[in-house]
């Protein structure tokens, strides 16, 4: 179907109608390329893998709605909502997340209905566990491979529309650069068949990206071993800001791997799994030996409201410190995971990740508590991206006869704003859009981010390919195609005929132990500043490398030396928003600035790439981020006074009692969104989705309230 033309452009035979680009073949991707596909616009889908084999397929535990069941328990979209603002610490963009936790019961009653074999109840209902960050049941899943489940549902909707010749699929082409006109809008992009080694462009209306997250700048991570964020640093040196870069989520339950870190999904904890230590310092019994009251669950002690199932930055920093102490297992950097109490039944629900923790371990997990130790999981920053707040007066989807919502009740659908980075017509779609998940991104919601943006956001982008006033981009100059073609080019010549002393892959060894060190659970100043010098020195040393593999076809060491150089550039903008936050929020936690300091840095860390900077090749300003819907809050989950608790476990006879008291004097009232108090400050929710599930809230909410009181 695709032609080159003279200049070597690959397109269509029909170049007069606008064609839309989306590179990514996740869930986001997927998402995306269907709904514009369904808009009436051809898309062409470009991966560097099979899109069945994107990361989105290792997704385990489940994703989040609030459906007719979690309602009925007092649940509701708005209590989704602000759970994910608070989660973020109040770092996420509020309309957008109001739009996301409505449209999440619709995202689901869909994929049920594309054949997603959700688990259900014996009552024939979808199943719910708990998930963190929340105390009600609301994360749906199908047993704990739900990532591979929903991409293959989506997969099958993608090749309806590929059937149908609306889509065409580019797998195995690597995208290396965005082709902007003289005006500075996206009208394609350049790529790679990373078969053949050739170097082409094609061009579009809208490119949207949604290329996943960045793990691999840490060496290991849970990420698949392509998440390089080599894609958005592209982007980013080619003008699209960044935002919070810094904010990184360190999963607080894996297990570590020579190869990579495999995850042990927060379903463990969902499903009753719980976390401890030997009480006693150095205790090197076997666990099955440690009888339970010999055992310091930490985390149930510390916060009897949430228990394990705190944030995930929470949870993560409470094992590093656990372990920091010496009370980790055998004074070492692991605790346990314990399931071995659950019903069979339960377990089996878990089956997929125990077959992994068996399988690389040779423990199994059902009979042996599981020993665990954070590692690096998600990127909630990213590209940066732009939004239309509702607004009733230009709201022309409501039917006359329903009320309007608010305005800043959620996104103006349909509007081309939606997700479009500062590029105009380039969008960013999941993990690699900072939009929803702010400072800590709340468990099960990434899988909703990524349908969501791809779902709501992609008529938006068929908008904009159909309606933007620029030229088409059939109308582009060719010259500035070919200059970036030539440039690419240029730069596999280089790789390849570098004659260097670098092996490429110590030296993303040496970054990945560089950024681990620096900029994970703890940051400091003094690190943070040794990371930014060490990551100049790796940037000089990947420009004299020495490659195995020079040849020209199918080169994977062409691409992941390219790679690297990319993962650098990102590397630093991620330390320079750490340098620049000296505060502590969410998964950015600072020693030296242990506070959340709301009056200089509730903003987004907005960072521009700028090679003639002073330092890290970028420019940070942080820009205000607006409350309009929910107001800022502590966050404490419920949080004991710890001196309570250790005179507590200093007197054993009343440990008891001054638990359930420290328990009473904070636990639930403190939960954010249902306590009484705040609860007065929330505005009740005025929409619902398609789950009924809001009628009689009022009232509900309000029993709920004096229930507690
Ligand atoms: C082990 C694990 C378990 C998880 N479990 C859950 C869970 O239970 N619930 C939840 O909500 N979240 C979970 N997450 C997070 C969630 O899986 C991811 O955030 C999400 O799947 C990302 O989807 P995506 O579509 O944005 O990107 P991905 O699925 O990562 O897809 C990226 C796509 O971009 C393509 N690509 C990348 N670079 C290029 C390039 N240069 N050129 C061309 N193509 C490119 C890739 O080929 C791929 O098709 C989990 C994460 C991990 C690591």
């Amino acid at each position: 179907m695709f032609q080159a033309t003279p200049s070597g452009i690959g397109s269509t035979k029909d170049r007069s109608h606008p064609r839309v680009i989306v590179v990514g073949g996740g869930l986001a991707g997927l998402a995306a390329t269907v709904r514009v596909a369904e808009a009436g616009l051809p898309v062409d889908l470009f991966s560097m893998i099979p899109v069945k084999r994107s990361h989105s397929v290792c997704a385990q535990g489940g994703i989040n709605a609030c459906n007719k069941v979690a309602s009925q328990q007092g649940y509701s979209e708005w209590q989704h909502m602000d759970e994910t603002l608070i989660g973020g610490d109040f770092l996420n963009h509020q309309p957008p997340v109001y739009e996301m936790a409505h449209w999440a019961p619709k995202i689901i009653n869909l994929l049920d209905r594309c054949g997603v074999p959700f688990n259900r109840t014996a009552e024939g209902e979808r199943d719910l566990r708990l998930f963190g960050g929340s105390l009600f049941k609301r994360t749906h899943f199908a047993g704990a491979s739900t990532g591979q489940q929903l991409l293959y549902g989506l997969d099958e909707q993608t090749r309806r529309w590929e059937a149908e010749g609306k889509v065409t699929k580019h797998e195995f082409w690597e995208f290396l650069w965005p082709i902007l006109d003289a005006d500075g809008a996206c009208k394609g992009i350049v790529a790679q068949d990373m078969r053949s080694m050739q170097i082409k462009p094609f061009l579009a209306d809208a490119v949207v990206m949604a290329t996943g997250g960045c793990g691999l700048v840490y060496g290991k991570s849970t990420m698949s071993v392509i998440c390089t964020g080599g894609a958005a640093s592209r982007c980013y040196q080619a003008g699209v800001d960044l935002g919070n870069p810094e904010m990184i989520q360190v999963h607080p339950t894996a297990i570590p791997g020579e190869d990579k870190c495999r995850l042990m999904s927060e379903s463990a904890r969902g499903e009753g799994g719980r976390v401890w230590v030997p009480a006693k310092k150095g205790d090197d019994r076997h666990p099955l030996e440690i009888p339970e009251e010999e055992r310091n669950y930490f985390l149930e002690e510390k916060y009897p409201g949430y228990g394990n199932l705190v944030p995930r930055d929470i949870a993560t920093r409470e094992i590093f410190w656990i372990c920091e102490k010496g009370e980790g297992i055998g004074g070492g950097n692991q605790v346990y995971l314990d399931i071995t109490h659950l019903p069979v039944a339960t377990k089996n629900k878990l089956a997929a990740i125990l077959e992994i923790y068996e399988k690389f371990t040779g423990d199994d997990p059902r009979e042996v508590p599981m020993k665990i130790f954070p590692a690096v999981h998600y990127s909630m920053g990213g590209l940066y991206t732009t939004y239309e707040a509702y607004d009733p007066e230009r709201d022309k989807i409501t039917p006359a006869h329903q009320p309007k919502r608010k305005p800043n009740e959620g996104m103006l659908y349909g509007d081309p704003k939606n997700m479009m980075t500062n590029v105009p017509g380039l969008y960013a779609f999941g993990e690699v859009n900072y939009a929803y998940h702010g400072a800590t991104r709340l468990g099960a919601n990434a899988l909703l981010s990524c349908i969501f943006d791809g779902l709501f956001c992609g008529l938006s982008v068929a908008n904009h390919a159909r309606e933007h006033g620029g030229a088409p981009a059939t109308e582009l100059d060719p010259e500035i195609v070919d200059d970036l073609v030539a440039k690419e080019e240029a730069k596999v010549e280089r790789i390849t005929s570098m004659t260097g002393e670098n092996n490429p892959y110590e030296l993303h060894a040496e970054l990945g132990r560089e950024m681990t060190m620096a900029a994970t659970v703890v940051k400091t100043e003094q690190r943070l500043l040794e990371a930014r010098e060490k990551l100049k020195s790796l940037g000089e040393r990947a420009q004299s490398l020495k490659i195995s593999d020079t040849g020209l076809y199918t080169n994977q060491n062409v691409s992941f030396s390219r790679a690297l150089s990319d993962m650098i550039v990102y590397s630093q903008a991620l330390i320079e928003g750490s340098i620049a936050r000296k505060e502590s929020r969410g998964s950015h936690y600072r020693d030296d600035y242990p506070e959340r300091l709301d009056e200089d840095f509730h903003g987004t860390t907005r960072v521009r790439y700028d090679p003639a900077a002073p330092e890290g090749n970028c420019r940070i300003e942080f820009e205000p981020i607006p409350s309009p819907l929910v107001p800022l809050r502590a966050r404490s989950y419920g949080k004991t006074d710890p001196a309570k608790v250790e005179k507590a476990k200093e007197e054993p006879g009343e440990q008891k009692a001054e638990l359930t008291e420290a328990i009473a004097s904070t636990g639930y009232d403190q939960q954010p969104g249902v306590g009484e108090d705040s609860t007065k400050e929330m505005p009740l929710p005025k929409y619902s989705g398609d789950t009924g599930g809001n009628e009689g809230f009022e009232e509900r909410n309000k029993a709920h309230a004096s229930d507690k009181a």
